[in-house]
């Protein structure tokens, strides 16, 4: 007989969070916390969305999304998860870059990034400070039509250089180009800039299985593989969800599924205002990724000197086009050493990371695509070996995955990484508004992406919900 995911669920919860996505959880973990009943529904066998991990045989461990994020991340995990959680946030100190422009190590923050701009790239010192403090004073209600090529303009005329070093990092940490607006570029550089680069050392399984006992001790109801279909209105207000052929009611959803799916299809347009479908429907997806994961033989071993995070590229200049480009000339490594597990087997390994389009993947044949995989893990392998020569050889495992792979395990749209482009934050902020009781947290706007963005909607959401779940409470 198949296995009943929802074997002992209520057929009533306060609310239901569909999808464990960062957000998701978090969002689950405050709302289980404040007492009400919560129901977390994940289509995938594991929690964490993006942020996850595999398993491979030879006691090798894949992270897929921890490569860096800002130091915020241990106030948000200390306030809305736990101190455990929050004390295993530890910084990279080392962060390189090397392309034709300029080769570099740097502890990525104010002061380091000060003296890079003001000695390696002779800067004056007034400049860069004025470019730090605006970038630092920017918020969301500033002005939106400043693009960051435009901000750039105005303080680095002319320097493609300065402007790859502050770009190249953040283009990678949340998908967001040129063109965007700068304080996509702005908020999210000062977060970084604040202290540098952190990770979490125990590796993604080790947070995910953290946040799920944290989840259940506040009486979360967590089911895996139940995705969910539609959203069910009642006198435009949710009224339930329906999962493996079953509705489940509730109060209030919280949808941590791409936004455009839970608008235009778990909900469906017709019970929406028309002006409102048409801005979901043209909200731009972000863009995707490809990755090469490669795990050391046993035995072997990679140099600190190698660095934790590597920004690398054969490009003469930097152009968004490039970055997404087939053909890669950019490559982000990150260097998982032993002590990134600590509890764990003695391995090492290396993931690159690029951004890419999912229109370059998408229609494949079966045999095109696999490949293209294989192309795409031989070139990296090579490009590794300009900087850590005789690697190819130490391999034991060396794999790919593309826009389809992220698409495959999240349902997100075109496998998009980084949510949407910055026209879906007020989408999303506005879905209350068109059918009481539904709500949207995760990756959106460019801002509220990456992991801190995305635990940092979960919380405002939450908080959202929670205001109107008391306040019904109050009334009844
Ligand atoms: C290759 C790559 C590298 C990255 N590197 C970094 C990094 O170094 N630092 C960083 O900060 N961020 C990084 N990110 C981004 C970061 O991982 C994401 O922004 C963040 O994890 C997204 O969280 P989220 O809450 O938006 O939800 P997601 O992780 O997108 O999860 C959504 C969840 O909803 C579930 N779901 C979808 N539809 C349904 C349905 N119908 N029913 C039930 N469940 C459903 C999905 O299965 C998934 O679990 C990276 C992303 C990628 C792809």
């Amino acid at each position: 007989m198949p296995r009943d995911f929802l074997k002992g669920a209520a057929d009533e919860y306060d609310v239901v969070v569909i999808g464990s996505g960062l957000a998701g959880m978090t969002s689950a973990n405050i709302l289980g916390r404040a007492g009400h009943r919560v129901l977390l529904l994940e289509q995938h066998y594991k929690l964490g969305g993006l942020a996850t991990w595999f398993l491979r045989p030879g006691g090798h461990i894949f992270d897929v999304s921890l490569h860096g994020f800002p130091h915020g991340m241990i106030k948000s995990c200390r306030r809305y998860w736990n101190r455990d959680i929050a004390d295993r946030i530890v910084q990279l100190k080392n962060i390189r870059f090397d392309n034709p422009q300029f080769s570099l190590t740097t502890t990525f923050n104010r002061d380091d990034f000060t003296r890079l701009l003001t000695t390696d790239f002779g800067l004056q010192l007034e400049t860069v400070n004025a470019f730090f403090d605006t970038a630092r004073g920017m918020n969301f209600y500033d002005d939106q039509t400043t693009t960051t090529r435009q901000l750039f303009d105005r303080f680095f005329p002319g320097r493609d250089d300065v402007v790859r070093l502050l770009m190249e990092p953040i283009t990678y940490a949340n998908g967001s180009t040129l063109e965007d607006p700068a304080i996509t570029y702005g908020i999210v550089f000062s977060n970084f800039m604040s202290k540098g680069v952190f990770i979490y050392e125990g590796g993604t399984e080790d947070l995910v299985a953290r946040m799920k006992k944290e989840l259940e001790s506040n009486g979360v109801d967590i089911r895996i593989n139940c995705g969910v279909d539609r959203i069910h209105l009642e006198n435009g207000h949710v009224a339930a969800v329906e999962t493996r052929g079953r509705k489940i009611r509730c109060r209030a959803v919280v949808s941590n599924a791409n936004l455009k799916t839970t608008i235009l299809k778990m909900i469906g347009p017709e019970s929406l205002d028309k002006d409102y479908v048409q801005r979901a429907e043209d909200v731009r997806l972000n863009n995707s990724s490809t990755q090469v994961y490669m795990a050391l033989k046993e035995g072997e071993e990679i140099d600190e000197s190698s660095g934790d995070l590597f920004f690398t590229s054969t490009a003469h200049e930097f152009r968004t086009d490039l970055l997404l480009s087939r053909d890669i000339t950019s490559r982000t490594f990150s260097f998982y050493y032993p002590r990134t597990r600590p509890s764990k087997k003695e391995r090492y390994a290396i993931v690159s990371s690029t951004n890419a389009n999912w229109s370059d993947w998408a229609d494949l044949s079966e045999e095109e695509y696999q490949a293209s995989k294989q192309d795409l893990v031989e070139t990296t392998i090579d490009a590794l070996e300009k900087y850590i020569p005789g690697v190819r050889q130490k391999i034991d495992r060396a794999e790919a995955a593309t826009p389809r792979t992220f698409n495959h395990y999240t349902r997100h749209e075109m496998g998009a990484s980084f949510g949407t482009k910055f026209e879906g934050l007020s989408v999303s902020r506005e879905l209350p508004q068109q059918v009481g009781g539904m709500y949207h947290a995760g990756s959106v706007g460019i801002i509220m992406s990456g992991w801190l963005g995305a635990i940092n909607y979960g919380v405002i959401v939450s908080n959202e919900v929670d205001g109107r779940l008391t306040s019904e409470s109050s009334h009844v």
